[in-house]
């Protein structure tokens, strides 16, 4: 870990835990273009860590901090994820230059920046560790679906969803409004409208960018409506 101090930060309210981990790419041509924009100060971006794609692993801001990098969003209670949370911004042209699959380097290294993290802040359950699409579906969609979210499960940080077919017997995904009430009790911003609008476009699509990459559609299938059900079995709420 190389230190790079980005003046882009300030306190942490007081009395906060830390319980959130947001993961990022950082959607520029090249690495020293993320870089230099995590580190100017006129660009008011950072992160507490940025990871090139051979594994170097960059600190930018301590983890005290409050880093700039999440922006309008939320997720369950959770109304202004800077405060809470941890960033990592993943170098990766993203989907405006040329998305591309994250190296097995990247990888390693952010399994062990992120293992570390969690094991610093025990408040960071696996449910809480996300995508910035998932707390912010409507604006963003990194790290997106080639982002290899089952092996970081595999490695402990993070969950993804187990297979059991008892779960499809539950499962309705023309049920609107027990779609919405299920990914908000997740905690995916959304309201439980009752219809297929905008909104519930948006999260499912951002819910299968995290939980589903094959089937990136927007709309919920038998498959998708299984896999929220495995996910809130597993953090306890379903
Ligand atoms: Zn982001």
């Amino acid at each position: 870990v190389i230190q790079i101090p980005s003046p882009n930060h300030g306190p942490r309210p007081p009395g906060g835990a830390v319980d959130i981990l947001l993961l990022h790419y950082t959607g520029m041509e090249s690495a020293s273009a993320a870089l230099q924009r995590l580190t100017a100060p006129e660009s008011g971006v950072s992160a507490h860590y940025l990871i090139d794609e051979d594994g170097q692993v960059m600190a930018l801001v301590d983890e005290d901090r409050r880093a700039w990098h999440a922006g309008l969003g939320s997720w369950g209670k959770s109304f202004n994820i800077n405060d809470v949370s941890i960033g990592i911004e993943l170098v990766n042209p993203g989907h405006e230059f040329g998305y591309q699959p994250f190296p097995a380097a990247q990888m390693a290294a952010l399994i062990g920046v992120a293992g570390q993290i969690l094991a610093r802040h025990p408040a960071i359950t696996p449910a809480r560790v996300l995508a910035h699409s998932d707390i912010a579906p409507a604006r963003k969609q990194d790290p997106g679906e080639l982002f290899d979210w089952r092996l970081l499960a595999q490695n402990g940080i993070g969950f993804w969803p187990q297979d059991d077919a008892g779960d499809l017997l539950h499962c309705n995904p023309q049920n609107i409004t027990t779609l919405q009430k299920n990914l908000a009790a997740y905690g995916y911003p959304i309201l439980p409208s009752g219809i297929l609008d905008d909104q519930t476009r948006q999260v499912v699509l951002a819910f299968q960018r995290h939980f589903q990459p094959d089937h990136l559609t927007g709309t919920a299938n038998a498959e998708t409506c299984r896999r929220l059900l495995s996910l809130l079995r597993q953090a306890g709420l379903g």
